[in-house]
């Protein structure tokens, strides 16, 4: 069977605040760093935009609380696994939300090829108040937009899994201990495996809700660990970068 490894990358937290108990509570900002069994170095998503770094908000782009140090920054994580920018070959966009693409602007002049579904382009251009597009509309990035779901290379490919954003994609890796689903933000929470709960914003509910069945149904029949995007309870049990996925 041919393997890959994953490394974990914690790429800050967001936050908000109980108005009731004004008790703060955060989950983190993730981002996924895979070696390929060919060799290859390929990114799921950059984090935090560099301007959030220190800040306590993540305003103008959320009114959440941040709390992303210089180590949350992707190219600190990067570079603790001796890794530069122009080591990564590929950079997979599941969304362009402000904390999955905050820092696409560290490989614009790098010429950095992204994979990012069709529909996900097209909405993101024409919603740039939801998708900033000073953090994507990166120059020099070359988006290679894709339909549907993706092969990277055996035990390695891109799930379409529309949902919390129209054309959001997930990632299925097969590691030496087993298969991995990053399902990020299809399942941002454990919760919504239960609840089948999707955002208020997303208009095709039925879409939403067929994403995270399929991604359960997976998990289910491939044994894999279903990695939620926001979900702190599972992330801080999990090892992270610099050291690689480990099931146990
Ligand atoms: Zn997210």
């Amino acid at each position: 069977v041919t393997t890959h490894d994953l490394y974990l990358l914690h790429l800050g937290r967001l936050g908000e605040r109980n108005a009731e108990t004004g008790e703060a509570r955060f989950s983190q900002v993730p981002g996924y760093l895979i070696r390929t069994a060919a060799g290859r170095t390929v990114l799921v998503d950059t984090g935090n935009p560099a301007p959030l770094i220190g800040a306590e908000t993540a305003r103008p782009w959320a009114a959440l609380l941040t709390e992303t140090r210089p180590e949350d920054d992707v190219l600190a994580r990067l570079a603790d696994l001796g890794i530069g920018p122009g080591d990564v070959d590929l950079l997979i966009s599941t969304h362009f939300d402000f904390d999955h693409c905050g820092r696409h602007d560290a490989f614009g002049a790098l010429g950095t090829e992204s994979l990012v579904q069709r529909r996900h382009l097209e909405a993101a251009r024409a919603d740039p108040r939801r998708y900033d597009p000073a953090l994507w509309e990166v120059a020099g990035i070359r988006y290679t937009p894709i339909d549907g779901d993706h092969e990277i290379e055996p035990g390695f490919r891109i799930l379409e899994t529309s949902g919390h954003a129209i054309g959001h994609q997930s990632v299925y890796v097969e590691t030496g201990d087993g298969p991995v689903i990053l399902a990020v933000d299809a399942i941002s929470a454990a919760e919504m495996v239960e609840t089948r709960q999707v955002p208020w914003w997303y208009s095709d509910r039925e879409e939403a809700v067929r994403s995270i069945d399929r991604l359960v149904s997976l998990a289910e029949e491939s044994g894999a660990l279903l990695v939620f995007g926001h979900e702190a309870s599972q992330w801080d049990g999990l090892p992270k970068s610099p050291r690689p996925y480990r099931r146990s």
